[in-house]
């Protein structure tokens, strides 16, 4: 696995969410939707599968995995493709989504639903770990997907899911412990976890939190051969996140160099 390449990838995208790649007119474009429980993202690929554009908003509208505002929703996927579309100089036209492993044909549909709503037509519903892998292309090992409000987790034997599990773990509850601890708001506390100057002061608070997530991973892999994990999701962006993770699975980890946006990125490859 090119791991420095991986994370030119990701950078290249992340870099895209402030400017934005020219394109030439007529060229295809490949839209990928992330449709999150703590924020939905929109990324745009040229021709070559490289980042041009990329938006998002922090949102509320979809608990686990399930869209629970269907209105709200369709407004901020519309309101971030329009966005896009006036940054590229160009329509979007259709796009690809995913859903956490596991969600049935009916809420599937809801998601593309909300997609379709904003003016895109679905040509691709993938499962989250998938979307991820194509950017990882792990062949063995666990693909652990920490997001908003939940730890996911897809075992990958010979570069295929054999083995999914989702958890409602996440960044929410790092929130909330960090609320708890300093007495601040749930919005400051998110803010606070993101201060990149104060994620070493926090690690104690939060390791536990860390240890519990390490811990689920490690319940579903007992007896399994797994040589690594890669992880993905806002959540692994912690600062030593990885170190903790580490340290009580006893595996090797690998956490690419923005874990948060590993997953969206997949999605728009597969469109
Ligand atoms: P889910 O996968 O549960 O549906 P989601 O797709 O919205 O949720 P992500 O976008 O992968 O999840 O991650 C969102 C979480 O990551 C939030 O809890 C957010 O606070 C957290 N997060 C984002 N950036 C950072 C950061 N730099 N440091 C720490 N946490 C972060």
């Amino acid at each position: 696995m090119d791991f420095a390449a991986i994370d030119k990838q990701i950078s290249a995208l992340e870099a895209c969410i402030d400017s934005t790649v020219e394109v030439t007119p007529g060229e295809q474009l490949s839209v990928g939707v992330d449709l999150g429980t703590a924020y939905i993202v929109v990324v745009v690929l040229n021709a070559a599968g490289s980042p041009v554009a990329c938006a998002m908003e922090f949102a509320q509208v979809i608990k686990d995995g399930l869209v629970v505002d269907y209105v709200g929703a369709t407004r901020i996927v519309r309101r971030l493709v329009q966005q896009l579309e006036e940054r590229l100089g160009r329509q979007l036209t259709h796009a690809a989504i995913a859903v956490p492993p596991g969600t049935g044909h009916k809420d599937s549909n809801t998601h593309r639903h909300v997609v379709e709503g904003a003016g895109l037509e679905v040509t691709a519903i993938l499962d989250e770990p998938t979307a991820a892998n194509a950017v990882l292309g792990v062949q063995n090992g666990v693909i652990v997907d920490i997001g908003g409000g939940t730890t996911g987790l897809s075992v990958i034997e010979d570069g295929k899911v054999t083995y999914v599990a989702d958890e409602p773990t996440g960044g929410t509850h790092v929130s909330l412990v960090l609320a708890g601890s300093y007495r601040i708001s749930f919005t400051e506390a998110e803010e606070l976890k993101k201060d990149q100057d104060r994620q070493r002061e926090i690690l104690p608070v939060v390791r536990p939190v860390i240890q519990k997530m390490a811990s689920i991973v490690n319940r579903h892999i007992e007896g399994r051969d797994i040589s690594a994990i890669y992880l993905v999701g806002g959540t692994c962006c912690l600062k030593d996140f990885e170190t903790v993770f580490e340290k009580e699975t006893g595996r090797p980890v690998y956490k690419p160099a923005n874990p948060f946006l590993v997953t969206p990125l997949g999605i728009a490859l597969n469109c």
